[in-house]
């Protein structure tokens, strides 16, 4: 069987010449233009592509939240990312995603076609699903600095107070906690954590923030746990002493 590749690209010009040539390699080529069908479509048949073509920047979904599904799920299905990004950060980030590879456009359709031959080799097709070791694991409870979570029974204490969270106050701070370390930015927040109602702004990510500050740091206006990122987004520490032992910057 040939295999079946899915390319992630909202634009059109490039999504179809991809098309043509990976056709023209003998590929299967399925085409989406929109981050958050691409996620749907794998959810609902994760084993029906033997290799994902992924832009970054995309409507409905970015790229990275669109991988970073995939490893949540469990697929590993191999990720080509495909983007203008060009910078280390954006590298870095793609495959703390879970990215196999990482190519810039404009790209040489050679290499390109190189890397898709060898990703297919290193990764057949899982035929069934097989147990394999999660990518990210669901945390359910966390200690950090005077704050105490159990995201299962909503317990929030912080000190010897017991803190009344909302159920998205939670959630929020359960996706820190889940990618502790990371930079999110306020669009990778809205994609996971309100996922994609479109009732909220990334104004309104930055009011939760503040809540956040309130409720688990000793002083909201110096944040050491939850940590804006200029440009970027945020970043949760849990230890912040440790961060700063690993020569890392807090600012
Ligand atoms: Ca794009």
């Amino acid at each position: 069987m040939k295999p079946r590749i899915l390319v992630v690209e909202d634009e059109t010009h490039l999504a179809q010449g991809l098309k043509y040539n990976l056709e023209a390699e003998g590929y299967r080529v399925s085409l989406v233009d929109n981050g958050a069908v691409a996620s749907k479509l794998l959810e609902s048949d994760p084993h029906s592509f033997d290799l994902i073509i992924l832009d970054l920047m995309l409507p409905g979904m970015s790229g990275y939240a669109v991988c970073n599904r995939l490893r949540e799920l469990n697929l590993n299905v191999p990720v080509l990312i495909l983007s203008a990004r060009s910078l280390s950060e954006d590298r870095s980030r793609g495959f703390d995603v879970g990215a196999n590879q990482y190519l810039t456009k404009p790209f040489d359709l050679d290499e390109l076609l190189a890397r898709i031959r060898n990703l297919l080799r290193l990764h057949p097709r899982q035929e069934s699903e097989q147990p394999s070791k999660p990518f990210s694991n669901k945390i359910n409870e966390v200690h950090f600095g005077r704050a105490h979570i159990n995201f299962e029974t909503y317990e929030v204490l912080v000190g010897e107070n017991e803190v009344k969270l909302t159920h998205k106050e939670l959630q929020l701070l359960r996706y820190f906690v889940e990618n502790e370390g990371r930079v999110i930015s306020r669009q990778e927040l809205l994609a996971e954590v309100w996922d994609l109602s479109g009732e909220m702004q990334t104004r309104s990510v930055d009011q939760f923030m503040l809540r956040l500050r309130k409720t688990f740091e000793a002083d909201p206006a110096h944040p050491k746990h939850f940590l804006t990122i200029r440009d970027a987004g945020y970043r949760f520490v849990g230890d912040p002493k440790e961060e700063q032992q690993d020569g890392a910057s807090a600012s």
